[in-house]
């Protein structure tokens, strides 16, 4: 065995031919802590382990502790909220991540949230599959125009500048949008407009959210910031559930004044059977499937792949999450 072989363990299925990449060069485990059955052999490859590769579970300080020869972590997701970084940090643990692959599939899904609630189109596809389609369509079951409405995108990186190039470019929509500093983004230029996080809320006919998960954002829609949002108005969310106070979401519903609300991601996940959101009616819930595209899902393994084999290799990887 080649000194340079490292032990890797692999704790999201990989696409057979990312997985054959790194079988090449190291000696690898795959083990999901997710499933059941494969929880007992993720804790017994941890001691090991030098390198990580996976998504959708917590690394944790306690995971952490346990994986005494880590060298680098690799995720298939460009959001890190599931990681430690204190800890990947005072431990010298390199952290890669996805950015760019998924940015466009995930703008095609907040855009798809935005068409469905706004046209009611899961409502009223349901109808005609239930065989109620028996006349002409009432007011009743009128939607709500999407193009020229005002798009207001809180998070203005990679996703929520494509979103806003779909809206602005695409539906003649004006776009505000709110990050921790004004973006010069030229193709948008007079298209999008800087504003306070409030004044947003107070003036955007539909609100989307595309902000990491921090600890300034977790929580960071509450009944406050929906009490500020137009009467009649659309809220959707394809970055992160924790972002989102829940029982505020429905309050603005129920007793507020929010037309409909279209969620790619929740609180908890997969979203439990007795959570309001998945029946409500004017609630469109999507099981996470922003970046779920064939085309995305192998190129974010593609990448995370090369992350891990670069950072074991002692390379620079193509993206290093910054741990400060
Ligand atoms: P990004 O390029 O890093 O953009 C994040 C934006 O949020 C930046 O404009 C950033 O600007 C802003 N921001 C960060 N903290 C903020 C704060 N406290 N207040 C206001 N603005 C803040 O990331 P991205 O690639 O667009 O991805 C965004 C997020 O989408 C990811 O972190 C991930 O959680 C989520 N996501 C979800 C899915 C899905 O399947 N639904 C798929 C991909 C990504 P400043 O730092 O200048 O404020």
């Amino acid at each position: 065995m080649s000194e340079k072989r490292k032990q890797v363990l692999v704790f999201r299925e990989l696409p057979a031919d990312q997985l054959a990449r790194l079988q090449d060069a190291h000696d690898v485990t795959v083990a999901n802590p997710r499933l059941p059955e494969q929880k007992a052999a993720f804790e017994a490859a941890l001691p090991r382990a030098q390198g990580l590769i996976g998504a959708s579970y917590p690394i944790d300080e306690a995971v952490l502790q346990r994986a005494g020869r880590l060298e680098a972590v690799s995720s298939m997701s460009v959001g890190v909220d599931n990681y430690s970084l204190a800890a990947l940090r005072s431990r010298g643990i390199v952290l890669c991540h996805t950015p760019g692959v998924l940015t466009e599939t995930t703008a095609d899904t907040l855009f798809a949230l935005i068409m469905a609630t706004s046209r009611r189109i899961v409502e009223l596809a349901n109808l005609v599959c239930e065989g109620h389609w028996t006349d002409h369509i009432g007011e009743d079951l009128f939607g709500w125009d999407v193009h020229g409405k005002t798009l207001g995108v809180l998070g203005f990186g990679r996703i929520g500048q494509a979103l806003a190039r779909r809206a602005a470019l695409g539906f003649g929509m004006p776009v505000l949008y709110h990050s921790r500093r004004p973006v010069d983004v030229p193709d948008l230029a007079g298209h999008v407009h800087y504003t306070a996080r409030d004044e947003l809320l107070e003036r955007a006919d539909i609100v989307a959210i595309v902000l990491p998960l921090t600890d300034e954002t977790r929580g960071l829609m509450g009944s406050r910031e929906f009490a500020l949002m137009k009467p009649g108005a659309i809220f959707v969310n394809g970055a992160r559930g924790a972002i989102v106070q829940e029982p505020a979401l429905l309050d603005a519903l129920d007793v507020g004044t929010l037309r409909a609300a279209g969620l790619d991601v929740f609180a908890t996940e997969p979203l439990p059977l007795d959570s309001p959101l998945r029946t409500h009616p004017r609630v469109t819930c999507l099981p996470h499937i922003g970046s779920a595209t064939h085309e995305t899902r192998q190129a974010m393994a593609e990448m995370a792949t090369s992350n891990l084999l670069l950072a074991l290799a002692g390379e620079q990887p193509l993206a290093v999450y910054p741990l400060g």
